[in-house]
C-alpha cells in the first residue's frame, strides 16, 4: 500500500551487501505499479562509489543518489531533489493547496547586486546561499523549503541568484531564462529593487513580465538603510509613488536585507498576494459586484446603442479571471474595462495579483 499511496518511491539499497534478490523484487513491483522510482544507495561510507553505482545500475532506475545516512552524507542533495520535484509537480501542489496547508512558492527576481542573496540568507536563517559566490560553490537545487514566522514557503530559486560568475554575459543570458522559468513555477514573484536607485526601467520590465505571466507580485525596495537624508527619502518616495501608479494594486515594501529590517513585512505582503491570486468569488457575489459597478458608472453610450452588462462569474484563479456577460460588449472602451478591474480589486481587496476580465455576448434572446 505504501507504493500505491506514493507519487514517487525511493528504493533504498545497501552498498555494503550489494545488489540482492529483494532489491530486484522491489523494482519489479514498482514497475508493475507504474510508479516512478529513484535509487538511493545507502551506507556508501567506506565503499567504492563507482563500483557500487555500476552494480546497482542493473536495476535500471533513472535517478541515483549515494548516501551515508548515519553520517548525513548525500542527504542534502536528495532532500533538494525531492523538494525540486515536489515544486515542479503542479497537481501535487494543487492537492496540498486544497486543504490549505500548501507552502507558498516564492521566486526572487532582480538585477545583479540588488541584494537577492543577502535576503535569501536572512530568510533561510543560515549561510546557504553565498553572497558574491564564484561558480560551482553554491548548490544547484531549484526549490528550497523554509519556514518564516511559522508559515511554510518554498523558495523557487533562479540560477541568477545562486550562480554568479565573472563570465557575466553568457551567464546573464542563461539566468534570465532561468528567472523566467522560476517565475512560472512560483505563486508569488518578489522583485527586488535598490531603494537608492528607485524602480529602474529594467525593474519595470521585469515587473511587467511577471504581471504578463499572470503571477502575483510584490516589489521590495532593498537597502533602505542607505536612505539617510531627506532628499534621498523624497527621491525614493517619488519613485515608489510612480511605481504604484503603473503597477496596479502591487504592494511596495521597504526593506533592509542587510540589517534584517522589513523581512516580516515583506513575507506578509507575499502571503497577501498569494491569497489574492487564489481568491474564489461565488457567482451571486460576482454578479452583485458587477451590478453595483454599473449602477455607479454606466458604460458609455455609443452610436450602436449602450452596452449592457448583465452577470458575471469567476472563470478561474491564479490569477483571478472574471467572465462578464452582456450585449454589445465589443463596444466597451478600455477605460471602462479598467474601471471594472479597479472596482473589483477594491471591493474584493485584492493586492499584488493581476485580474483578468473576459467579456462575452449573451445570446440575442437575452438582449433587448
Ligand atoms: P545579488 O546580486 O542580488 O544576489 O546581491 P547580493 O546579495 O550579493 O548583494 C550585493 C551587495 O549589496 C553586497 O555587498 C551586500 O552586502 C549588499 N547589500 C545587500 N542588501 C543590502 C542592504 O539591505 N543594505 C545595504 N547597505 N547593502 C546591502
Amino acid at each position: 500500500w505504501a507504493i500505491a499511496e506514493a507519487d514517487l518511491v525511493c528504493l533504498v539499497t545497501d552498498a555494503r551487501t550489494g545488489l540482492t534478490a529483494t532489491d530486484e523484487i522491489a523494482v519489479r513491483d514498482l514497475r508493475r505499479a507504474g510508479k516512478p522510482a529513484w535509487l538511493v544507495i545507502n551506507r556508501m561510507d567506506g565503499c567504492d562509489e563507482r563500483l557500487a553505482a555500476a552494480e546497482f545500475a542493473a536495476l535500471g532506475l533513472d535517478s541515483q543518489f549515494a548516501t551515508a545516512a548515519l553520517h548525513g552524507r548525500g542527504i542534502a542533495a536528495l532532500r533538494d531533489a525531492l523538494a525540486a520535484r515536489a515544486a515542479s509537480v503542479p497537481d501535487e501542489m494543487g492537492a496540498l493547496d486544497r486543504d490549505g496547508s500548501g507552502a507558498s512558492r516564492v521566486a526572487f527576481l532582480g538585477r545583479p547586486n540588488v541584494g537577492k542573496s543577502t535576503l535569501l540568507n536572512r530568510l533561510l536563517g543560515e549561510e546557504r546561499v553565498l553572497t558574491g559566490a564564484t561558480p560551482g560553490t553554491t548548490r544547484d537545487s531549484i526549490a528550497v523549503p523554509f519556514e518564516f514566522d511559522g508559515r511554510r514557503f518554498v523558495l523557487i530559486d533562479t540560477a541568477g541568484v545562486r550562480r554568479r560568475s565573472r563570465v557575466a554575459a553568457r551567464i546573464e543570458k542563461f539566468s534570465i531564462l532561468k528567472s523566467l522559468e522560476s517565475m512560472m513555477l512560483a505563486d508569488v514573484v518578489v522583485l527586488l529593487c535598490d531603494a537608492a536607485e528607485g524602480i529602474t526601467a529594467q525593474d519595470a520590465t521585469l515587473a511587467g513580465r511577471a504581471i504578463g505571466a499572470g503571477r502575483a507580485l510584490v516589489v521590495a525596495m532593498n537597502k533602505s538603510d542607505l536612505i539617510r537624508d531627506n532628499a534621498a527619502r523624497q527621491r525614493m518616495e517619488r519613485s515608489r509613488d510612480l511605481g504604484l501608479r503603473f503597477l496596479q494594486g502591487v504592494e511596495i515594501v521597504e526593506l533592509s536585507a542587510l540589517r534584517g529590517r522589513g523581512t516580516k513585512r515583506l513575507m506578509c505582503a507575499v502571503l497577501r498576494a498569494r491569497e489574492s491570486a487564489r481568491v474564489r468569488v461565488p457567482t451571486p457575489k460576482c454578479t452583485r459586484l458587477l451590478e453595483t459597478a454599473v449602477e455607479r458608472n454606466r458604460p458609455p453610450a455609443t452610436t450602436g446603442g449602450r452596452t449592457r452588462l448583465r452577470y458575471a462569474h469567476q472563470g478561474g484563479s491564479r490569477p483571478p479571471r472574471f467572465i462578464v456577460y452582456g450585449s454589445r460588449v465589443e463596444m466597451l472602451p478600455a477605460s471602462y474595462r479598467r474601471y471594472l478591474e479597479n472596482f473589483f480589486r477594491e471591493q474584493l481587496k485584492l493586492v499584488g495579483t493581476p485580474i483578468v476580465f473576459e467579456f462575452r455576448s449573451t445570446p440575442n434572446r437575452f438582449a433587448e
